[in-house]
């Protein structure tokens, strides 16, 4: 029974935690951004980030080596991130080429060095015949009053745009949005007062 519930969490190929664990951890991570958010207790309150890291051109991986190599690609990845991340950031394969990972991190620059460092460490990795492969990555700050829909939605655009730029990048929502590149995206399950 253990072993069941064990292997209904973890994806079969890279042995990382899936969707459904992901889904459990949001709900935690979530609560706790909740109870205390930093930015209300004004201390070293450990935040949150919600970062999603997708394999540039993997399609053509697949084309011109074959599924085997490609899915030995993905192996190799879930490697690299488990050696490049600290123990409590938790580490997820969404299926396909999409990584996940929930990070603690002191703020939203300690994030980008430690996904700056992952990037590079992908980049610099000699992938048996394949040879180099790089990611895009977005991140976004979890908020006090998030949802996983919503959390979500901010890292996507962040690696939309990462992708629209020359990927091989890492890229933060709430910068962009600092920036202007990106119009901030109204929160979900938010009241609003229309009156
Ligand atoms: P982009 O840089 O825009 O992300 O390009 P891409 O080719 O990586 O993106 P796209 O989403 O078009 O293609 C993802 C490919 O990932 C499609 C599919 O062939 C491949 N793929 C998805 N899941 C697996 C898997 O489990 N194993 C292997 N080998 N390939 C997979
Ligand atoms: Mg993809
Ligand atoms: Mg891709």
């Amino acid at each position: 029974v253990l072993t069941a519930r064990r292997e209904s969490l973890q994806d079969a190929l890279t042995g990382l935690a899936n969707r459904r664990a992901f889904d459990q951890q949001m709900a935690v991570c979530l609560a706790a951004a909740q109870m205390a958010p930093a930015a209300e207790t004004g201390t070293a309150q450990r935040a949150a980030c919600l970062v999603t890291s997708d394999i540039d051109h993997f399609k053509r991986v697949n084309d011109t080596f074959g599924h085997l190599i490609g899915d030995e690609v993905l192996l190799l990845l879930a490697r690299l991130m488990r050696a490049s991340f600290r123990f409590h950031d938790q580490l997820y394969r969404f299926g396909g080429e999409e990584f996940v990972v929930l990070m603690r991190c002191d703020s939203a620059e300690h994030a980008r060095v430690a996904l700056e460092r992952f990037r590079e460490g992908v980049e610099a990795y000699a992938f048996p015949q394949v040879g180099t492969i790089t990611v895009s990555i977005g991140f976004s700050v979890l908020l006090p009053h998030d949802t996983p829909s919503g959390a979500f939605g901010r890292a996507d655009k962040a690696v939309y745009h990462a992708k629209e730029h020359g990927r091989n990048q890492v890229c933060s929502y709430q910068a962009l949005v600092a920036s202007g590149d990106l119009v901030e995206q109204v929160a979900e399950g938010m009241d609003v007062d229309f009156f």
